[in-house]
């Protein structure tokens, strides 16, 4: 028995006013065959010996001991739920209608009522598919507030968004599994997305007309660069020999990340897609010896138009002894041009 508090009041169980102590008890029960262990919170009276019950303590026990089931058999805990709901900021009255059940179901879930596996198995797949709960909510539609509605899409919208990040960035790091040990390829580096990311952005601020090809050397330049100098590269992409010069693996998942914008201009012939830095990018990750580096990078190729920097490039040694679509070795970091 653990005390919380005490306090003067008159005693319900000797019925004398003393001071009267809140205890914590671990209790054991058995719900649906399964024994656990839970804590009850009572009143205790030193007179009688007796536990008692107070304010809505009942229910909270009970609370706890059905949570203590939950998780003895793998089922979500009504705290979890709770969590669930809130993701999507939605009333627990709109959560039932809009996953099809009895308009009460989920407030006796959050409360006393244990769930059963298959109700279980949908608020997981709520939790971890934002798109699945704008389709249900879609179904639901008719029965929601108008302005209920739009709330709780947005929410899904936005966790939606999260989760293609997420998405995107584990088929990238999937990839890049196959360069694991070979640190030649990799800048003796492992990939770091997020740094990556910021790189792309830094530039994308620095560099005046920045498009989608110049911007992919000045990436390797920066790699390499730092790699001349630290023996380490910046970002942990691995660059292959492509006919305009170098571009890194994945490429074309890594400029659809969050918190990368470009806009596409059209020309004669073709699309530019032309990177500018998000409003509120700040630098968070790199080191000052990592930002020197760029910065000498930008100073050397901001006034470079892409065939410059494709000439450039394919000058290097480092391309020129790698063969077309290979990957290419931070080796001949010593032999670059700058
Ligand atoms: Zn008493």
């Amino acid at each position: 028995m653990k005390v919380i508090s005490t306090g003067k009041k008159l005693c319900l169980s000797c019925m004398e006013e003393h001071e009267v102590k809140r205890v914590e008890v671990q209790e054991e029960n058995i719900f649906k065959g399964v024994r656990v262990k839970y804590t009850a919170k009572y009143e205790y009276c030193d007179r009688t010996k007796e536990y008692l019950t107070y304010e809505d303590s009942l229910d909270t026990n009970d609370l706890a001991f059905k949570d203590a089931y939950r998780k003895e058999v793998g089922l979500l805990t009504s705290q979890e739920i709770v969590e669930i709901r809130d993701m999507y900021d939605v009333s627990q009255k709109d959560f039932s209608k809009i996953l099809g059940w009895g308009s009460s179901t989920i407030t006796r879930y959050e409360n006393h009522q244990v769930q059963d596996g298959v109700h279980d198995d949908v608020l997981m797949k709520v939790a971890s598919d934002p798109k699945w709960f704008m389709e249900l909510l879609n179904r639901a539609k008719r029965e929601l507030t108008d302005k209920a509605y739009r709330k709780y899409l947005s929410k899904a919208k936005e966790h939606y968004r999260q989760n293609q990040n997420k998405y995107l960035k584990e088929s990238i790091e999937a990839d890049y599994t196959k360069y694991e040990g070979k640190s030649n390829l990799t800048g003796n580096a492992g990939l770091n997305i997020d740094k990556a990311v910021e790189v792309i952005n830094y530039l994308a601020q620095n560099v005046p007309d920045l498009y989608k090809v110049k911007l992919m050397k000045m990436l390797w330049y920066c790699d390499c660069l730092h790699y001349k100098r630290e023996k380490k590269s910046i970002t942990g992409l691995v660059y292959k020999a492509l006919p305009l010069g170098a571009v890194p693996e994945r490429y074309e998942v890594l400029v659809l990340l969050e918190g990368i914008e470009y806009c596409e201009v059209q020309y004669d012939e073709y699309i530019g897609y032309k990177f500018k830095a998000p409003l509120d990018f700040k630098v968070e990750t790199l080191s000052n010896a990592e930002i020197r580096v760029i910065d000498e990078v930008i100073e050397r190729f901001k006034n470079y138009n892409t065939k410059q920097i494709i000439d450039k490039m394919h000058e290097e040694e480092a391309y020129r002894n790698t063969p077309e679509y290979q990957p290419i070795s931070y080796e001949y970091a010593k032999s670059l041009s700058i």
